[in-house]
């Protein structure tokens, strides 16, 4: 027994995770909050999922069915699907952090793009293995970089599709010369957390590469479009062997019931879905026009949110605006932490939310 057994200590690299902050959800006292941080869709959530969700509140003493069969059924009937090959998780972050801590070792690499959604090294980190960041070129995931990143030691590409917090995305040709590129072994994960929202012809979120390849999953999340963040939903669709492999390192009863009831009631509500995804297209074209007009630089976005770039003068730089906007309700997202750190996201919100954002940032740039 050592000499100095010290204090228990974690894992290598848990203490080199830098842990994840989320978007604020205060704005100033005695102003009206609109909280534009954190991708939430301003229209809530299905009325059917609301009365799913109290319902389950008449059987809170039972365990949830731990296969969630009711929600994976709904999702295979939505999307065309065998529900076989879904299993639902805690958010779909556990579902990220599940393939981590099942596919990688100490030693392994995970590849994820420069600006990429930051639970993918948190993961990669708590599993004990190594993150790998890849260049992106113009904001956007680049397929080459992300192929010459590739060593015997890479067993999981992570690729947010559309990725967060840029908004852009690959179109579904360079998904698949990705895919064809990484060896067989190697396992890529299509996180299509706002794949409902986007409208262009040469996007798929990647369902047909899962069903025709054995070494790809995707994920997708009930956090956004279908407005039930609060109650944790994900899920993917992955081959067989892999459903197997989540099936062992998942707990037993990882989605409750009201989850499981509330999912369901909301993904079968497809004219909820579709009037979210026409008040995006309609604000998010509207949101990034105005703000192109006052000046400012707007990452073209296919979500839900948009990555607005400030000017690198003093009193107008992204912490500036944030604080400004602060002050006046409209609480955005600082991405420092991503390596934006004079940009700001923000999630399109109501018409009262998008019209405001761009009053108070049309007079912070002394435009009105
Ligand atoms: C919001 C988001 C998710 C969803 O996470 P949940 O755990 O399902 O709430 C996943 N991936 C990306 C890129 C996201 O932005």
């Amino acid at each position: 027994m050592s000499e100095q057994a010290g204090i228990p200590r974690p894992k290598p690299g848990v203490m080199d995770i830098a842990m994840y902050i989320p978007g604020r959800s205060k704005a100033a006292p005695g102003v009206k909050l609109h909280k534009l941080s954190s991708n939430e869709t301003p229209l809530g959530p299905s009325d059917a999922a609301r009365a799913a969700y109290s319902a389950a509140s008449a059987r809170l003493e039972d365990y949830p069915d731990g296969s969630s069969t009711q929600l994976r059924e709904a999702i295979a009937a939505a999307h065309g699907l065998n529900a076989d090959n879904i299993v639902c998780g805690n958010g779909s972050d556990e579902i990220l952090e599940l393939l981590a801590r099942a596919y990688l070792a100490p030693g392994d690499e995970a590849i994820h793009t420069e600006h990429g959604f930051l639970v993918y090294p948190i993961a990669t980190l708590a599993a004990g293995a190594k993150p790998v960041s890849v260049k992106e070129t113009g904001l956007t995931a680049d397929v080459d970089a992300i192929l010459s990143a590739v060593t015997p030691r890479t067993r999981i590409v992570f690729l947010a599709n559309p990725n967060n917090p840029t908004g852009t995305y690959l179109p579904i040709s360079e998904v698949r010369r990705l895919h064809a590129g990484l060896p067989s072994n190697v396992l890529l994960i299509l996180d299509a957390a706002y794949g409902e929202y986007v409208r262009r012809n040469d996007y798929e979120s990647g369902i047909e590469l899962v069903s025709a390849s054995s070494n790809v999953v995707m994920t997708r999340t009930f956090s956004k479009i279908h407005g039930l963040a609060a109650l944790r939903i994900g899920w993917c669709y992955a081959p067989s062997h892999v459903i197997d492999v989540l099936n062992r390192v998942r707990g037993p009863f990882n989605v409750s019931s009201a989850a499981i009831a509330a999912g369901a009631a909301a993904i079968r509500d497809k004219e909820h879905v579709e009037n979210s995804i026409r008040h995006n297209e309609h604000w998010l074209s509207w949101t990034t026009a105005e703000l192109g007009k006052l000046g400012l630089e707007v990452t073209p976005s296919v979500g839900n949110f948009i990555l607005i770039h400030f000017p690198d003068l003093d009193g107008q730089r992204a912490s500036d605006a944030d604080e400004y906007l602060v002050q006046r309700g409209f609480v955005l997202r600082a991405v420092k932490g991503y390596g934006l750190p004079n940009s700001l996201r923000m999630t399109i919100g109501s018409e009262e939310a998008n019209r405001g954002v761009v009053a108070a940032l049309s007079q912070f740039l002394g435009k009105a």
